[in-house]
């Protein structure tokens, strides 16, 4: 039998890489669909104090509003020398949601004079999945590295040019997708839910 799932997301290159995911570990089993595919659905506010509240009040309010069982992720960057920020407001750091460039800027401002062994960061992604009848399940990951002195790299998004993983010689926005979805908070964050969203799904019949 066949189940839906909401991928709480508009983002379609998120969307795919799960799909991926999840078949990999149960072909067949979830029909994925994403937020386009509803019309009306309101605006999730991101009022939560750690990324999990996050992600579990995404996945809950899309889950209700649908009658669909929901995954969300919530993800931001931690970094030790702000012990742990911008973390839940990664996206909005410098004032204006999404201006990736300001981000970045004012965490290397606020890094200028931080030394090499003091630039360790980590990104952190908690997915979470929420289904109609109230229960749920989260999955928190993490993906270590250290902050540039300045941007590096075209590919991925927000804070990738200035974050570098550990063990490579290269910043996240020089790794290719793949490559970078191997190692990833994210990435681990979803194959680590996939199989409990088979069983949880399953166990509906
Ligand atoms: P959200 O989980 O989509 O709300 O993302 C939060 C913010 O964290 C993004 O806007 C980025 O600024 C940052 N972020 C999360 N994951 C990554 C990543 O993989 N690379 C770079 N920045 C990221």
């Amino acid at each position: 039998m066949s189940h839906t799932l909401l991928l709480a997301t508009r983002n379609k290159g998120k969307i795919e890489e799960f799909r991926r995911i999840l078949d990999a570990v149960a072909p067949g089993v979830i029909n994925l669909v994403g937020l386009d595919q509803f019309q009306d659905l309101h605006d999730v506010i991101e009022d939560g104090a750690t990324f999990e509240e996050n992600a579990l009040k995404k996945a809950r309010e899309m889950s209700l509003a649908t009658g669909l069982p929901a995954i969300a992720d919530d993800s931001g960057l931690c970094i030790d020398y702000l012990n742990g920020d911008p973390g839940i407001f990664s996206a909005r750091w410098a004032g204006t949601h999404g201006d990736d460039a300001a981000n970045t800027q004012k965490v290397l401002d606020q890094l200028r004079d931080v030394p090499d062994e003091a630039r360790g960061a980590h990104f952190t992604c908690v997915a979470a999945l929420y289904l109609p009848d109230g229960r749920s399940h989260c999955e928190e990951a993490h993906f270590f590295g250290s902050i540039l002195r300045a941007p590096v790299g075209d590919n991925g998004f927000g804070y990738d040019p200035i974050f570098s993983p550990h063990g490579l010689s290269e910043s996240s926005a020089q790794m290719s997708a793949a490559a970078k979805d191997a190692i990833s908070h994210r990435g681990k964050s979803l194959r680590a839910i996939a199989p409990h969203v088979i069983n949880l799904l399953k166990s509906l019949g």
